[in-house]
């Protein structure tokens, strides 16, 4: 058992439940709308993504790690409220995504880390709103400037002991490069996650990431390119056969709302990429499979709780 931040105040480790690992209330580009702000509706927005968090809670999703990093709009009073008004538990993340921001290039990594760690240990903006967990990426491939966003990410955690949830190009192994600099940094690997890893079809560079110690998120399910689901499924129950359901975490990287793709799309083209999709279908699919509901707890519950649960800096 332990404390942790959410976007409504501590949580209770106790209380996260049924636990979706990397998913999205708001994804955008903010320089946009300080210059054209008629093209963003806060209500009608607030309205959609309040609607979406209630269907997910109503399909036995408790709580949701928001992973929208600084540089995709994170917003966490738009967090805070639509929290409040779903009664969705929302965990909201620092860091940034794959590219060090202009305002750092000619700032020492100490800089980026400082905003991490204040983000996490006093809140951020003046919102009061604490982060809980550490996003990074890595897209397509990893570059110097990529490797200090990484660096920064290890020492925040390392400062905090908040976990490590990445985003990876898999094709690209890019999961391995964040994991010999997490391990550079003196991470313990057991508290990251290793993002998007079922978009995937190579079990060796999967068995390789569990090996050296992480998380496998297998969390963009439900997007139908480059795996199906029933890839997917297949992927994680062939997981779970080699004995890994405590080392495999479940979500779909879905958003209520992204601005890069018009609205209406992903409703029309991409019905299922939807936080309703892993209770409803995805975990029907992994008992048709002969996937135990002990390992259906593990992958949905127990693993998110375990990795919240370790709160201490080191
Ligand atoms: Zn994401």
């Amino acid at each position: 058992m332990a404390t942790i931040q959410s976007a409504t105040g501590p949580l209770d480790t106790e209380q996260l439940g049924f636990t979706l690992m990397h998913e999205h209330v708001l994804v955008m580009w903010p320089p946009m709308y300080q210059q054209y702000p008629e093209l963003f509706d806060r209500a009608a927005t607030m309205a959609s993504a309040v609607e979406k968090l209630k269907r997910a809670k109503a399909s036995g999703v408790d709580t949701m790690v928001d992973l929208t990093p600084i540089d995709l709009g994170r917003d966490p009073a738009f967090i805070r409220e639509a929290a409040q008004l779903s009664g969705m538990q929302i965990i909201v993340a620092t860091g940034l995504y794959y590219q060090v921001p202009f305002y750092f290039h000619h700032r020492p990594d100490e800089a980026m880390v400082d905003r991490f760690v204040k983000d996490i240990t006093e809140g951020i903006s003046t919102t009061g709103v604490r982060a809980g967990v550490i996003k990074c990426a890595t897209e397509p491939e990893m570059h110097p400037m990529n490797e200090r966003v990484l660096r920064a990410s290890a020492k925040a955690h390392r400062a905090t002991g908040v976990p490590i949830c990445t985003h990876t190009y898999p094709a690209n192994r890019t999961g391995l490069d964040q994991q010999r600099v997490f391990k550079e940094e003196g991470v313990d690997l057991g508290r990251t996650v290793i993002g998007h890893s079922d978009d995937s079809g190579d079990i060796d560079y999967l068995d390789r990431i569990i090996q050296n110690g992480s998380y496998c998120g297998m969390d963009r399910i439900g997007l139908q390119a480059p795996r199906t689901d029933a890839q997917r499924a297949d992927m994680v129950t062939a997981l779970v056969e080699r004995g890994y359901a405590n080392r495999i975490t479940l979500s779909h990287d879905s958003s209520c709302h992204i601005d890069m793709i018009p609205e209406g799309i992903v409703e029309q083209m991409l019905p299922q990429w939807n936080p309703t999709h892993i209770p409803t279908t995805i975990v029907p699919m992994l008992r048709e499979r002969g996937v135990s509901e002990a390992a259906i707890d593990q992958m949905t519950r127990l693993n998110p709780k375990r990795l919240f649960e370790q709160t201490q800096g080191y």
